[in-house]
C-alpha cells in the first residue's frame, strides 16, 4: 500500500487550486454560516463547477462524471476544505442522481440527469417518517395505484432543505400485505404538485434546516416510479451506501482543527496561552491523533478502492469516527471561549456586535447542530450493529 501521492497527483492538486482560487465566487466568500446561505447561495459553486465539468466527477463519464482516480477525488475534497468552499448539497448529486443512472430508463436519464447536473433542480430526500428512521422498512406512506397515477398520503419528517426544494425522492408503500421491505416503491415527485405541504422545524441551534412533509392525495404520474414497483428497497439501500460515503469528513475536520488551534492561542488562562495548559492541549493532540488515524483508516479504504474492492461494510466505521471527531472539534472550541459562548447571539440586527471575539459567536450554535452528525445518515448506533453483524460477524 503506498500513501505517498505521485507527480501527477500534485500537478492536480496545483490546478485544482488555482481554479478554486480564481472561479470561487466573491458572493460566497466569508460566508461560513450555513444558515446564513440562500438557496442560490447554495447553487453558486455548484453551477460554477458544472461549466467547467467538475460537479459530478463520480458519475458516469456519459452523463458527465470525470473520471477522476480516488486519491484525485480525495485531493479535490481536502482542496475544497482548506478553501472553506460551500459543501455541495449531495441529495441530487451524491443520492437521486446515482439512482436514476443505475435504476432509472432512459427518459428519466435524459430528463432528470442533466437538470441535476446544472443545478436547476434543487432535490430533497424523503425517506424518514415519524417512527421510520432507523426502522426504515416500517415507512407507512402510501402510494395507491389509479389508472395512470399514484395518489400518494402520508408525512415525511427531518427533511433538509424542502423549504427549497423542486423535486422530493420518496419511498412509499405500494403493497401493505407484504413484508416490510418488499412493499416498497421509489417515487419522484414535483413539489409543486397540489397536496404538499412543508412545515419548519427549527432546531437546537435556531436554524431552519429540517422540515415536515405532507403529502394529501397527491397525484403523481406513474411514469416518475424508478424501476420497478416493489423493489424501491433495493433502490434504497443503494442510495444510503453512496450516502455514506465522504461521509467522514477528514479535510473539513482538520480544517476545523486549525481553526480550533488559532482559538487556543488566543485565549488566555491567567497570563498563559490556552494551547500550552497541559488538560487542554492533552485533549487537543489526543483529538488530532484520532484524525490521523482516520485518515489512514479513509486512505486505506481508498486504497482497496482503487485495487477494485468496494468500501464495503467497514464504511460504517469512518461514518462512526468522522462524526464522533466532529463533534469532539465543537465540543472543544465551546470549552476553548468559555462564558464567551454562553449568550445566544443569533439575529442581533446590523447595529449590535456581539459579545466577545468574533470566533466565539457561533461556537454554541455549531455545537448544537453537530449534535445531528451522529443520527443523520444512519445513526450511530446502527452503524454499530452493521460493523457487529457484517464485519465482525457476531
Ligand atoms: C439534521 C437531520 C437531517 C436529516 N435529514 C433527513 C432527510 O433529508 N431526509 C430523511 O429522510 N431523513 C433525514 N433525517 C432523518 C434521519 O435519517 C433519522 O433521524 C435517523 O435515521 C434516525 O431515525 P429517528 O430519528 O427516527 O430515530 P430512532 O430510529 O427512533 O432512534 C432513536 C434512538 O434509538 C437508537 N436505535 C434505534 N434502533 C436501534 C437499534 N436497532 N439498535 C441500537 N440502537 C437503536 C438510535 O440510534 C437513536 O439513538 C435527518 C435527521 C437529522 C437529525
Amino acid at each position: 500500500m503506498d500513501f505517498n501521492f505521485t507527480k501527477e497527483d500534485e500537478a492536480f492538486r496545483a490546478e485544482v487550486r488555482a481554479f478554486i482560487e480564481e472561479k470561487y465566487p466573491d458572493s460566497l466568500k466569508g460566508k461560513v454560516r450555513r444558515d446564513e446561505l440562500e438557496r442560490e447561495d447554495f447553487l453558486a459553486w455548484h453551477k460554477v463547477l458544472a461549466e467547467k465539468g467538475w460537479v459530478a466527477p463520480s458519475w458516469p463519464e456519459e452523463w458527465g462524471g470525470t473520471d477522476w482516480s480516488v486519491t484525485q477525488r480525495y485531493i479535490w475534497n481536502e482542496e475544497n476544505a482548506r478553501a472553506d468552499t460551500v459543501p455541495l448539497l449531495p441529495f441530487g448529486l451524491s443520492m437521486v442522481g446515482p439512482v436514476i443512472y443505475t435504476f432509472g430508463n432512459e427518459e428519466q436519464k435524459k430528463h432528470y440527469l442533466p437538470r441535476i447536473y446544472n443545478g436547476e433542480d434543487w432535490w430533497c430526500q424523503g425517506y424518514s417518517e415519524p417512527g421510520s428512521g432507523s426502522d426504515l422498512a416500517s415507512l407507512r406512506t402510501k402510494a395507491v395505484r389509479e389508472g395512470d397515477h399514484y395518489i400518494v398520503n402520508g408525512m415525511k419528517t427531518w427533511t433538509t432543505l424542502a423549504q427549497y426544494a423542486d423535486w422530493i425522492f420518496c419511498l412509499v408503500r405500494t403493497d401493505s400485505d407484504a413484508k416490510a421491505q418488499e412493499g416498497i416503491s421509489f417515487l419522484l415527485i414535483d413539489m409543486n404538485t397540489p397536496g404538499i405541504e412543508v412545515k419548519p422545524i427549527i432546531t437546537l441551534d435556531g436554524s431552519h434546516e429540517v422540515n415536515e412533509v405532507f403529502l394529501t392525495d397527491v397525484k403523481v404520474p406513474v411514469e416518475n416510479l424508478i424501476g420497478e414497483e416493489n423493489k424501491g428497497w433495493t433502490y434504497a439501500k443503494f442510495l444510503l451506501g453512496h450516502e455514506r460515503s465522504g461521509i467522514a469528513g477528514v479535510a473539513r475536520s482538520k480544517r476545523n482543527i486549525d481553526r480550533l488551534k488559532e482559538i487556543a492561542r488566543s485565549e488566555l488562562v491567567d497570563g498563559e496561552q490556552l494551547i500550552r495548559q497541559a488538560d487542554f492541549e492533552g485533549k487537543l493532540a489526543q483529538l488530532e491523533i484520532d484524525l490521523t488515524a482516520l485518515e489512514f483508516t479513509e486512505l486505506r479504504t481508498l486504497a482497496s478502492e482503487s485495487a477494485g474492492k468496494g468500501p464495503g461494510p467497514e464504511s460504517s466505521i469512518l461514518k462512526i469516527k468522522g462524526t464522533e471527531i466532529q463533534q469532539r472539534i465543537t465540543e472543544l472550541t465551546l470549552e476553548a471561549v468559555g462564558y464567551q459562548g454562553m449568550p445566544y447571539q443569533r439575529d442581533l440586527g446590523d447595529n449590535v456586535r456581539p459579545i466577545g471575539p468574533e470566533y466565539a459567536e457561533m461556537s454554541a450554535p455549531t455545537y448544537f447542530n453537530t449534535r445531528k452528525t451522529s443520527i443523520y445518515g444512519g445513526s450511530n448506533e446502527i452503524q454499530r450493529n452493521i460493523i457487529a453483524k457484517m464485519v465482525l460477524g457476531l
